[in-house]
């Protein structure tokens, strides 16, 4: 081993015995190799195992007002389960090193079957400009660049944005959820868009009112075509679409 990596390793060896990570699901002292969630959690995730495949809930959730090449879901959002944490601690805790994680492992999961083919460019959901300024970051953009590592996609972060900020969907009704989130976005730069089959990438779909009004925005551009990738499905709307969701904040 050579001094420089022997360095690295005993600085990294300290920072674990000073600072140790923690699962985030089962609250256990993570392993130097662990990332986000030890081993025994990870294998145990709420795993929707769509995989892509063409007929899934999260695809009839846009059914048939949008038209998607491929659409998955990585997980289900148990309200309430430990497994939310996943998602809870990178939308709300600040753990940003979970988007990374888990965009690489959501994209991991459908690489085989092709899902990325013809894709050719990553637009995560854009927060408002406030909104993103408090929490320091999109957590969907940092889903968008795990997705990247895996992929070589290149990510676009300013095709789209985000103008107002909808802050909660919670207590409105399905129809009620589709007005909430029209017109909150706006298109930046049709030219660089036009014709492109794009990857959309968000953290939550409950509805898909948010994700369908962004693609609705980006369409303006003409000739685009959609694949969307998201972290979770809410479980409720994956057993009973036409129910009304979960209450989850942007
Ligand atoms: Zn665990």
């Amino acid at each position: 081993m050579s001094l420089v990596n022997w360095i690295k390793r005993l600085a990294t060896d300290v920072r674990e015995l000073l600072f140790p990570r923690q699962c985030l699901v089962c609250g256990d002292t993570l392993g130097v190799h662990e990332q986000v969630v030890c081993v025994h959690c990870l294998m145990q995730l709420p795993y929707t195992n769509y995989h892509g495949q063409a007929e899934n809930p999260v695809v009839r959730l846009f059914y048939p007002n949008i038209s998607v090449v491929k659409v998955n879901a990585y997980m289900f959002y148990n309200q309430g389960s430990d497994a939310c944490n996943v998602v809870l601690g990178l939308k709300y805790h600040g753990r940003r090193e979970v988007g990374q994680v888990m965009g690489r492992m959501m994209a991991i999961d459908v690489l085989e079957q092709g899902f990325f083919e013809g894709v050719e460019a990553i637009v995560p959901v854009p927060l408002a400009k406030q909104r993103q300024h408090r929490r320091g970051y999109n957590q969907s953009e940092l889903l968008a660049r795990g997705v990247a590592e895996v992929t070589g996609l290149p990510v676009w972060t300013d095709v789209v944005e985000r103008v107002v900020d909808n802050r909660t969907q919670t207590h409105l009704s399905r129809a009620e959820r589709r007005e909430n989130v029209e017109g909150i976005f706006r298109l930046c730069c049709p030219d660089v868009i036009a014709g492109k089959h794009l990857l959309l990438v968000d953290d939550v779909v409950t509805t898909g009112a948010t994700l369908a009004s962004c693609m609705e925005t980006l369409a303006l551009a003409g000739g685009v075509t959609f694949s969307v990738l998201c972290l979770a499905v809410a479980a409720s709307t994956a057993d009973t679409p036409d129910e009304l969701p979960l209450d989850l904040d942007v």
